[in-house]
């Protein structure tokens, strides 16, 4: 989300002549995104602000974006007298407008754009969320949902792919809910039509809802020659009564179904999950179940995140946080552990067969990556490839983080 909205405002400040610029010292004005899904990671912007008082000057723009603002609002240019904009999600063009009366452009040398591929397009095709997670922010601060019309979104793609995209990513916090508010067509519809744009290589979605998948969806992934085989299908917890505590909207029994449905339809399929450890109420029974969920189901890559409460949330005010920190930390360090040998095992069903990879880019040793359709990172050796090829790649290594293989 958060990449596809500094993608938006990067868009539109390259559009108005500006550059980019990787060096912090050089830049006129540098624009945080921010993130409040976790404490951790709202903290970081508050020791990013720190940091960056001593880099803002008069003649330097300082703006802060994303969910902090929600959150926070005005209240942050009191506690951080160096930021000179708030600026609301989506509300970009204003601040573009307000900045261009700052700087005259004319004056300054074109630079080539830096660090940017081009190769993957990240779309927003709904912004915000009607679930109401107990733990979870995210409602609070990226409101309810509005849907991007289809024919938006088709735009939107047919011009990213005829400026060299080869990956399109829809996103939305729920995106399995997506509907086309001028045809009323679902998720399936929606990436049935992008999936036929021309030159377009690989379709991506997420996050999916195990209560909101619909299993035509799985049915259209598996037909398809475009969409990848990768579900990213959060459970959150293995245990019903967790679920229910966290108004998930769904019972273990339906989660297993879907992924037993799903690898019916794609044996392969990449499944990335994510798990919440210490979620008040969770008995050491209860931990249990989710350990035995993960080795039952054995996913490709599990989210831990250690329950921390969120201001605002139903938790955080109507429930007690009583599993303690160490207790929580000895948890997620038994999954971490539990998952490490698991993805190890599951990477080496590529070994010895060819899998396609959209090449994003080159490592530091210049070596050619990108991933496969089911999501895994792939190096590939002995070869010179240019982001957005599309190649297949025999698989001689396979750890738990990526493959590595020649061109077939
Ligand atoms: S569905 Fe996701 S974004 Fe929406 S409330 Fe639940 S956890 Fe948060």
């Amino acid at each position: 989300m958060n990449v596809a909205d500094s993608e938006s405002l990067s868009r539109r400040l390259l559009a108005a002549g500006y550059v980019e610029e990787p060096e912090l010292e050089r830049a006129d004005v540098a624009i945080l995104n921010t993130c409040v899904v976790r404490q951790a990671s709202e903290d970081k912007v508050y020791s990013k602000l720190h940091e960056l008082r001593a880099w803002k000057t008069p003649d330097r723009t300082l703006a802060l974006t994303g969910c902090l603002v929600r959150k926070e609002g005005e209240t942050l240019r009191r506690r951080f007298p160096q930021l000179d904009r708030v600026v609301p999600i989506g509300e970009y063009d204003e601040f573009v407008a307000d900045l261009g009366a700052r700087y005259d452009l004319s004056l300054g040398e074109p630079m080539p754009v830096a660090g940017r591929t081009g190769v993957s397009h990240f779309i927003n095709v709904i912004e915000g969320c009607d679930h109401n997670c107990t733990f979870c922010i995210v409602p609070k601060v990226r409101g309810r949902e509005r849907h991007k019309p289809l024919t938006a979104v088709l735009e939107e793609c047919r011009t990213a792919v005829a400026e060299g995209a080869r990956e399109v990513v829809l996103l939305g916090q729920n995106v399995d809910d997506y509907r086309d508010p001028e045809g009323g067509g679902g998720l399936a519809a929606l990436v049935s039509q992008v999936e036929q744009i021309p030159g377009l290589k690989r379709l991506r979605f997420l996050t999916s809802h195990p209560q909101d998948l619909e299993p035509e969806l799985l049915e259209v992934m598996a037909r398809s020659r475009v969409i990848a085989h990768e579900l990213q299908l959060p459970i959150q917890s293995g245990d019903d009564q967790i679920l229910k505590r966290m108004a998930r909207g769904y019972q273990v029994r339906h989660y297993r179904a879907l992924v037993q449905r799903a690898r019916e339809l794609m044996p392969d399929v990449g499944l990335y999950t994510d798990v919440i450890v210490g979620f008040p109420g969770e008995t050491r029974e209860r931990f249990e179940s989710t350990r035995r969920v993960m080795e039952e189901l054995e996913f490709d890559v599990v989210h831990l995140a250690m329950y921390s409460p969120r201001p605002a949330t139903y938790a955080a005010e109507k429930m007690i946080d009583d599993v303690p920190a160490d207790e929580k930390r000895r948890r997620i360090n038994e999954l971490l552990q539990l998952q490490r040998g698991i993805a190890a095992r599951r990477a080496t069903r590529w070994v010895g067969r060819a899998v396609q990879v959209l090449v994003e880019g080159a490592d530091e040793l210049g070596r050619p990556y990108g991933r496969n359709r089911q999501g895994k990172r792939v190096i590939v050796l002995r070869q010179r490839l240019e982001p957005g090829a599309l190649v297949d790649v025999v698989v001689k290594e396979a750890s738990a983080g990526q493959l590595t293989g020649v061109a077939a």
